[in-house]
């Protein structure tokens, strides 16, 4: 998509802190951090919500999730918390379908 940030990113026109690239996906730090650890990672495919998923997206979805772990993994983290927004009531402000690795601090539940 033209106008999609985390395209651009995906292109090279924004630039970013990576911490994995694959040929489906990219891991980058969020510019507003909300934990010491903050990290997105998104599909290389632009989906823009996982409302929009399909059946056909189903191993990607399941890498996203394997990624965050071995990202989590590889940073020794053992706390951490996985969130995907969905729509803008959730919170979610980038439709590029992303997920948010977070973790360095307390997380409370339920969340806010
Ligand atoms: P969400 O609110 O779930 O859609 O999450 C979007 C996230 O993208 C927010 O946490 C933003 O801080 C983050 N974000 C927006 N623009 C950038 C950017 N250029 N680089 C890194 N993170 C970004
Ligand atoms: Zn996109």
């Amino acid at each position: 998509m033209n106008d999609c940030i985390f395209c651009k990113i995906i292109k090279g026109e924004i630039p970013s802190q990576k911490v994995y690239d694959s040929p489906t996906l990219l891991a980058f730090k969020d510019i507003h951090p909300v934990s010491p650890v903050h990290i997105l990672i998104i599909p290389k495919k632009h989906i823009p919500s996982l409302s929009d998923a399909a059946a056909a997206d189903q191993a990607l979805l399941g890498e996203m999730l394997l990624a965050a772990k071995n990202i989590a993994s590889e940073k020794e983290l053992s706390d951490y918390r996985i969130i995907i927004n969905n729509g803008r009531g959730s919170g979610q402000t980038v439709f590029h379908i992303h997920l948010h690795l977070l973790s360095g601090r307390l997380f409370t539940w339920p969340p806010g």
